[in-house]
């Protein structure tokens, strides 16, 4: 592939400001459909591009769809290549936003900023471009289109099939990739086509300061969302202990849970980040000198194991020491204080109480039958007009939920939110997993001959992508888990778990180079982006075919 062709079409597709939530994700989409019609291929074969929308999408975003069929030998086998288009905002780039997406003049006015050495190195050395996306990830879906206009031209030469998706909202919520995993099993059907692997080209950074090994990720971490509804009991502050501050249930929640090393997983010597939090409210609206009777906290969980069942199983685990463990303190500190006080002390009457939403909601129907549904749909159907947070409308379905269960000592009610990835791990159990795991090992090793550059393969891409949603499990209990807890599944959220299950491959992400990724100083590394990379993603491609 000619670098200088990449490099061309990065350029091109940069100077499109395509934040994400924006008419820029319809531009650029054009744009690059408008690359594909151009060539010879398309042109005899135009049933192979499609520019098409997503379906219920207020914006009209479209997904670019774009197939080359080999004429060499039949083969079914087909290697998806998918990548975004969309990027985050450019407020970064303060008074010189209007040119986030002019690589040439964005580098002469960043020249009169203030910069950190490293980046002024980087600015002065002519061997990386700037801008906004130019790095997340327009470098890597120009390669993509690159490899796809190569292998259009040689389609005598090409075994097997290559599709090649360009999404928008990846920075949102993924909705192009979720419209893309139908398409594909659809075009499945279509063109009799088996997926083998799919590859993405989203950016690969320096791991710490001063790293300059180039990462390729087989594989890719998940993401989940526990969330803890806590039901306290209230009091005057005058009888502090006759209650249970619900602020007190969540501080020993979040003492429990966040930054917890042993919530990590550890697969192969690759750690996920431990869970943190994300929001930790009370619910009290007004200042009095009631105590805090309802309290909320949720975590960002990454996973790269642990399914959405066993999350939910070590939350609730978390959550009943952390609930004992306030208990303790307020036995204890009443303790000292009826001494001091010179009360008689007894034990306070409170119990551990922790409940997923699926118990809750099964205690409650068995409580008061059907009428539960219909109190909960009409809630739901006043939620859905006022279109909150998903976050909101999750936490809000649970308050309902609860009010009507007789069993008003104090309580936990853990469940899940929006939105959830699903983490792929490739063990090389199956044929399609040993063969992306050795193509992308032969790929690299071919390149690294020679090269300058030092490689390593590692497990799982760090950062939350569409890559997710290529495979989920299918263990009926990992996935029951997740929907029997998320309240607002198939209502303000849901997953296309069948099409994801036909698409069901094993993913690799081979990105171009550079740094500052969602910072103004997002840059793009040009020798190994546009030269080394696709040298690596061509190879690994025409591997995965060939074996
Ligand atoms: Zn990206």
């Amino acid at each position: 592939m000619k670098k200088e062709l990449i490099q061309q079409i990065t350029l091109d597709l940069a100077r499109i400001t395509s934040v994400v939530g924006t008419s820029g994700e319809i531009e650029v989409a054009e744009k690059i459909h408008d690359f594909f019609k151009a060539l010879d291929y398309y042109a005899e074969h135009p049933e192979h591009l499609e520019l098409s929308e997503i379906q219920g999408d207020s914006l009209g975003r479209k997904n670019v769809v774009a197939l080359v069929k080999g004429e060499k030998g039949r083969s079914r086998k087909t290697v998806v290549l998918i990548g975004h288009m969309d990027t985050v905002g450019i407020g970064d780039y303060g008074n010189i936003k209007e040119y986030a997406t002019e690589p040439e003049k964005l580098k002469e006015l960043l020249r009169k900023r203030d910069l950190d050495e490293e980046t002024l190195r980087d600015l002065e050395s002519g061997d990386w471009m700037f801008g906004r996306g130019i790095f997340d990830m327009k470098a890597g879906v120009a390669a993509h289109m690159a490899l796809m206009k190569k292998l259009s031209e040689n389609v005598g030469e090409l075994t097997g099939n290559v599709v090649f998706v360009a999404v928008p909202d990846e920075e949102g919520n993924s909705s192009g990739m979720l419209a893309a995993v139908d398409e594909l099993a659809r075009l499945a059907e279509i063109h009799s086509l088996d997926y083998i692997a799919a590859v993405d080209t989203d950016y690969m950074a320096p791991h710490f300061p001063g790293d300059d090994k180039k990462y390729i990720y087989i594989g890719t971490v998940g993401k989940i969302l526990p969330f803890f509804y806590i039901y306290g009991k209230e009091t005057h502050v005058g009888q502090a202990f006759e209650g249970l501050d619900a602020n007190l249930l969540a501080a020993e929640i979040l003492s429990e849970i966040d930054l917890n090393f042993d919530l990590c997983d550890v697969v192969e010597n690759e750690v996920t980040v431990p869970p943190i939090s994300l929001s930790m409210r009370d619910l009290k609206a007004e200042y009095s000198v009631q105590t805090v009777n309802e309290a909320y906290v949720y975590f960002n969980y990454s996973t790269h194991s642990s399914q959405p069942n066993d999350v939910l199983a070590k939350m609730k685990v978390s959550a009943e020491e952390a609930f004992q463990n306030a208990l303790d303190k307020l036995n204890h500190e009443y303790e000292r204080y009826c001494q001091a006080a010179g009360a008689p002390y007894k034990r306070l009457p409170w119990e551990v109480q922790v409940l997923t939403f699926e118990e809750l909601y099964a205690a409650v129907k068995a409580e008061v039958g059907d009428s539960i549904d219909e109190s909960l749909e009409k809630l739901k159907q006043g939620l859905l007009q006022d279109k909150p947070d998903d976050r909101v409308y999750s936490l809000e379905v649970v308050r309902e939920l609860h009010r009507h269960w007789s069993n008003k000592n104090p309580a936990v009610i853990l469940f899940y939110a929006p939105p959830y990835y699903p983490h792929i791990y490739v063990k090389g159990e199956d044929e399609n997993e040993k063969r992306l795991l050795a193509a992308v090992d032969e790929a690299v090793e071919q390149v690294s001959a020679g090269s300058p550059h030092k490689f390593e393969v590692k497990k799982f891409y760090p950062y939350i992508s569409d890559l997710s949603y290529c495979s989920i499990s299918h263990k009926p209990e990992a996935i029951n888990a997740l929907v029997n807890n998320m309240p607002g599944w198939n209502e303000i959220y849901s997953l296309p778990v069948e099409s994801i299950r036909k698409l069901n491959v094993p993913v690799v992400n081979i990105g171009p180079w550079g740094k500052d990724a969602h910072k103004f100083t997002e840059r793009v590394n040009i020798p190994y982006s546009f030269e080394v990379m696709p040298e690596i993603l061509e190879n690994t491609v025409e591997l995965l075919l060939s074996k």
